[in-house]
């Protein structure tokens, strides 16, 4: 015999609706939190998403892993409908997956990334002080600008002077070896800027004297 089960919640019986345990599919709740806003962080200018400190490429099985790092609780599989804006959350209920609808809006916020922030906000560690005859010194600027990019140091600013062109420079690190390798000499110079996590903050001035 075949003892049919009645729904405690909405009453529907088990010659209705399929159930799961004493409730019937639709009212089973699985022991899930889904938020019901998920933002996603997206790179301005390479369009790629930011998961767990890194930029990861926009594709599906990323935003499949990101989306699928908001919910908690245990689940085989999701997937997202965009236009519908439905988020399915595949369970295993005994032996069956069920799927399970919740409603989630994904919004993409842009933000800079963090090399085009430091340039956007004038940040810079060190100054680059080219000195020389104009010419030679607009000719070196370009120069020294194409390599200090291939090496994804950036210039925030550039000031004309009159006795030369200075750049600042979001990373000094790496500005000794571009000038040598570029046959340039240079004077370095430091200058305390401040205390930043209980430790003295640089920033260096790189003195090039061009046509010499
Ligand atoms: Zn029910």
């Amino acid at each position: 015999m075949i003892v049919m089960k009645v729904c405690p919640k909405c009453g529907r019986t088990s010659d209705e609706v399929e159930f799961i345990g004493q409730f019937c599919v639709k009212c089973y709740k699985p022991d899930l939190e889904v938020p019901t806003m998920i933002k996603i962080n997206i790179g301005k200018t390479t369009g790629k998403l930011y998961f767990k400190s890194k930029w990861v490429k926009n594709n599906d099985s990323n935003l499949k892993r990101i989306l699928s790092s908001y919910i908690k609780g245990d689940f085989e599989d999701i997937d997202y409908d965009w236009k519908g804006k439905v988020l399915t959350i595949f369970v295993k209920v005994g032996k069956k997956i069920v799927p399970f609808k919740r409603h989630v809006i994904v919004r993409f916020k842009p933000i800079l990334e963090p090399n085009v922030a430091k340039l956007h906000s004038g940040y810079y560690e060190g100054i680059i002080q080219i000195r020389g005859k104009p010419s030679k010194v607009k000719w070196w600027v370009r120069k020294i600008s194409n390599v200090l990019s291939g090496y994804n140091i950036g210039i925030s600013n550039t000031k004309e002077l009159k006795e030369g062109i200075d750049l600042y420079i979001t990373d000094k690190n790496k500005v000794c070896k571009v000038l040598k390798m570029l046959g340039l000499k240079y004077l370095r110079t430091k200058k305390l800027y401040g205390v930043k996590d209980g430790r003295r903050v640089y920033r260096d001035t790189f003195l090039v004297r061009v046509g010499v």
